[in-house]
């Protein structure tokens, strides 16, 4: 039986996988269907990635991401720095550093800029390989056990095949069962700018991003490497009054109403670099191994789950998945067919909280939208709100402790049930009763933003 682990799919769970396992010393072969990313990061943006269209969408790294590159992959980290990506302190609410918060910084980089210094350093390794323009077809099984992989040309022999494929995974249905699927409720519409030359960067309200909210809608504004930054609009699905966000001159008309945009967008201050690209049908899923799966197949990334992009968790998760799968592979290659399922198993369990909360966050804010598109906003609780990662951020801006608790959970430093402890309640009642309460929103309201869509349409 070949020793060799082939890795499906090199997008960020495929490529840190295969990274960290070559590094220990495995036979590694990455298959990924999409073409290579260009030698030089000066044309990421025309890297052509039909197999993970999400790579066009704005994203941030949250805490647990840095952490691990730091950890374990510091020389990926040290050339992305080198390479325009930003490390940003979120400590407080302006950014400032913090004793005892130094694990509060996030990552500011384009999704493609990663993947194309992953898969430099994969390179590297004299144990690795990668096949670009190559599709896996199906899994070769012998006994119940996996022996290899089919693609065009032929099988190419593995022991042990690591289903890193994303979301739409050829071997989802073969091999793995859901345990939970949701829709998220939101179709987002994303483009992306430059700012000019020596224009100086407008301030961000949260660390990498600031985020606006509305009456029915959502978004924010993300910033990457290289001086890029995305803005991208939320909307209900069935929101046809906004679904013209997704044609550039619409969106850029209604980007234009919100005052936090406006020193991104000013003449002389950005330019364009992409068209508007629209992303629907996101779902948050939760999948696990089927009992026929054959030994020696294991899942993680957006394989094994989903949740919505807008709590930024999915390349955390990825990354932190392919860490599991990598300490548990330190024995001998023979043991790994049998590691594989054992670890896949509970890279499964402990993404569970986080798909859990994904669900639940996205129910009440489907309700509080679709509240106010259908006219009849919900009230705000009189009292004080119970113990959330969202009470606990609000009030974290006049609260510190609060503010880096519910900091370090929204980046996947510390568990969800860190959250409520006797302390924070006790801090977040101090916040109501000192009179502080929660903003509502105060830029454009959607009937603003659909009289601008319907006029920009005529
Ligand atoms: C709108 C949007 C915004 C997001 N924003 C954020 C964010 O801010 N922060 C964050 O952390 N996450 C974000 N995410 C989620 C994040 O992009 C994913 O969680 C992450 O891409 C998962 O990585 P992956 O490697 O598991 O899957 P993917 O990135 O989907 O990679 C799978 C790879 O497998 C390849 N492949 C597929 N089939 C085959 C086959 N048969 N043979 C060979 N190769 C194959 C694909 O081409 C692809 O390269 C966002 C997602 C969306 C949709």
């Amino acid at each position: 039986m070949s020793n060799r682990i082939v890795v499906m799919g090199g997008g960020i769970s495929g490529l840190s996988a295969a990274l960290l396992l070559a590094r220990r010393g495995f036979e590694v072969t990455v298959l990924e269907r999409d073409q290579a990313p260009p030698g030089e990061l000066a044309a990421i943006g025309d890297w052509h990635r039909p197999g993970a269209p999400q790579t066009r969408q704005l994203h941030t790294f949250l805490g647990l991401f840095r952490q691990h590159l730091r950890t374990h992959l510091p020389d990926v980290l040290e050339d992305l720095l080198a390479h325009g990506a930003e490390e940003v302190g979120i400590a407080t609410p302006s950014g400032e550093a913090a004793a005892g918060a130094e694990d509060l910084v996030v990552l500011a980089s384009r999704r493609p800029t990663v993947e194309w210094a992953l898969e430099r350093a994969l390179r590297r390794e004299p144990g690795a390989e990668i096949r670009y323009g190559t599709s896996v077809r199906r899994a070769e099984v012998q006994d119940g056990r996996i022996s290899g992989v089919l693609v065009r040309g032929g099988v190419i022999d593995a022991g042990v095949l690591i289903d890193a494929a994303g979301r739409r995974s050829p071997l989802r249905d073969e091999f793995t069962v859901l345990e939970g699927d949701e829709e998220c409720g939101v179709v987002y519409n994303t483009r992306f700018y430059r700012l000019l030359d020596g224009v100086p960067r407008p301030p961000l309200k949260r660390g990498v991003t600031t985020m606006v909210a509305g009456d029915g809608f959502g978004g924010g504004l993300f910033y990457h490497d290289n001086r890029t930054f995305a803005i991208g609009i939320g909307r209900l699905p069935d929101d046809n009054d906004l679904k013209a966000l997704r044609e550039a001159d619409a969106f850029d008309q209604v980007t234009a109403l919100f005052p936090e945009f406006e020193p991104w967008l000013r003449d002389g201050a950005s330019e364009v670099l992409t068209e508007v690209v629209p992303m629907a049908g996101l779902r948050n899923s939760l999948r696990g191994l089927a009992p026929e799966a054959p030994l020696g197949y294991g899942v993680l990334g957006d394989a094994l789950c989903t949740t919505d992009p807008a709590f930024g968790r999915g390349a955390s998760v990825a990354m932190h998945q392919a860490v599991m799968f990598a300490e548990a592979f330190a024995g001998d290659p023979g043991s790994l067919p049998g590691l594989v399922r054992e670890v896949t198993a509970r890279a499964k369990e402990w993404v569970r909280p986080w798909y859990d909360d994904s669900v639940q966050a996205d129910f009440v804010r489907t309700r509080l939208w679709q509240a106010s598109v259908d006219g009849h906003p919900l009230p705000q609780g009189a009292g004080v709100p119970p113990v959330s990662l969202f009470s606990l951020m609000e009030a974290g801006e006049h609260d510190p402790h609060l503010w880096q608790a519910a900091q370090r959970v929204a980046g996947l430093l510390a568990p969800l049930d860190s959250l409520d402890t006797p302390e924070n309640r006790r801090r977040l009642q101090e916040v109501w009763a000192s009179g502080h309460r929660p903003q509502p929103p105060s830029g454009p309201s959607r009937a603003d933003l659909v009289e601008v869509l319907a006029a920009s349409s005529r």
